[in-house]
């Protein structure tokens, strides 16, 4: 799959990683697996890829970052993923969470509302064999020609819960987004029981970088 370069001092980088994340609260061993089998520095320029394993979310361009890995662990910790679960991602970004995604067996969808990004990215994860599906737009609306999707994932802070996301998803599927003000939002875990019945969680808070379009932020 990867052909970059991994090293021994980045996987022991990588471990104490996970250990930080799991001492904050991260029981699921799948998701921690696959923080610790994918090397987060790929994603980096290698002039910054010393901060790649530090737990802080980093720029990337375009005014966007790469989120913190905790915060990675947990909303991918929330979807509960199965083994080929059909999952949109909004907010491509970097392409790490996506590619967390497909390592634990999810068949990704993902969608960026900036053009460089999603073409770097793009370029970037078929160039290291991560076979996403990718996508330019407006995920504020998700992606109806896909639909309906298993689990639904937002990786940008939403003023509210769009109403095409919940559409989209199947009956017994699991939307999560953070929904807040332009600074920070609560994470929210959104079940659809029935076509009608909506069951929410509210978790911490977090900061992420503002959901635009339709039902983002104008
Ligand atoms: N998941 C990303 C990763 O692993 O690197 C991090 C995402 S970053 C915190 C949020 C991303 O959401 C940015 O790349 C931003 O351009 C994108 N975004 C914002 N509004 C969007 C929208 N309406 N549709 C799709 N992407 C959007």
């Amino acid at each position: 799959m990867l052909k970059l370069e991994d090293s021994y001092r980045h996987k022991g980088q990588r471990r104490e990683l996970v250990k930080l994340i799991r001492s904050k609260g991260i029981k699921d061993e799948a998701v921690l697996s696959a923080i610790n089998t994918l090397p987060r520095h790929f994603f980096f320029d290698t002039a910054l890829d010393s901060h790649a394993y530090e737990d802080k979310a980093f720029p990337i361009g375009e005014g966007q970052t790469i989120s913190q890995p905790y915060t990675v662990a947990f909303q991918t910790e929330l979807l509960q993923i199965k083994q080929g679960d059909k999952v949109l991602e909004i907010g491509t970004g970097s392409g790490y969470q996506g590619a967390i995604l497909h390592l634990l067996g999810a068949e990704v969808h993902t969608i960026e509302y900036q053009k460089k990004l999603y073409d770097r990215t793009k370029k970037f994860l078929t160039k290291i064999g991560i076979p996403l599906n990718f996508y330019f737009g407006d995920g504020s609306q998700g992606m109806p020609a896909q639909a309906p999707f298993d689990k639904i994932l937002v990786t940008a802070g939403a003023p509210i819960v769009p109403k095409p996301l919940l559409k989209q998803l199947k009956i017994g599927g699991i939307l999560v987004i953070p929904v807040g003000d332009r600074k920070t939002q609560k994470m929210l875990r959104l079940t659809k029981k029935t076509a009608t019945k909506i069951v929410q969680e509210e978790f911490d808070n977090f900061a992420f970088v503002p959901l635009l379009g339709q039902d983002g932020w104008k």
